[in-house]
């Protein structure tokens, strides 16, 4: 069998994920099996939640700074929202970057995931009936890094 990205190699292996013949640039391992390129990017794919949650609040940060009692949190809101959309960004290239250089990847999204986590818990601290909003996001990270750190000596 060939690579399937590149039919002059010898295939060293199958992916799991979709069967296609896959030469040793194109394999990933993970957790001892071998995965291509596009299948191994959908199993790290990190969901844009982080993008989705900083534009939700930056439009809330603008919505509350409208309200002249909480005007004082709203510039707060809007910066922090700003940084965490910045994360998310960052986020997504660190899952690029696991398939390049998964442990490097996978340090950088462990970093990430703690600076959210922290983000959202000044955020919460700051701004408490966004508490159950960030919570949500909270857990995310934490099993994110927790994913991450079960999956790190399969990494590399
Ligand atoms: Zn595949
Ligand atoms: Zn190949």
């Amino acid at each position: 069998m060939r690579c399937y990205r590149h039919p002059d190699r010898d295939a060293i292996a199958v992916c799991v994920g979709c069967g296609r013949g896959i030469c040793e640039d194109c394999a990933a391992k993970i957790e001892g099996k071998f995965y291509c390129k596009e299948c191994a990017e959908k199993l790290f794919e990190h969901p844009p939640h982080y993008v989705i949650g900083s534009l939700l609040m930056i439009a809330g940060g603008g919505l509350v700074s409208s309200i002249p009692i909480l005007g004082f949190f709203s510039g707060v809101l809007i910066f922090l929202g700003f940084i965490i959309l910045i994360f998310g960004v960052l986020e997504i290239v660190a899952g690029h970057w696991l398939w390049h250089s998964l442990r490097k990847g996978g340090t950088l999204g462990i970093i990430l995931a703690i600076l959210g986590v922290l983000a959202s818990t000044i955020l919460i601290l700051l701004v408490p009936p966004m508490a159950s909003i960030e919570a949500i996001d909270v857990i995310i990270n934490v099993v994110l890094i927790i994913l991450i750190a079960v999956g790190w000596n399969t990494l590399h």
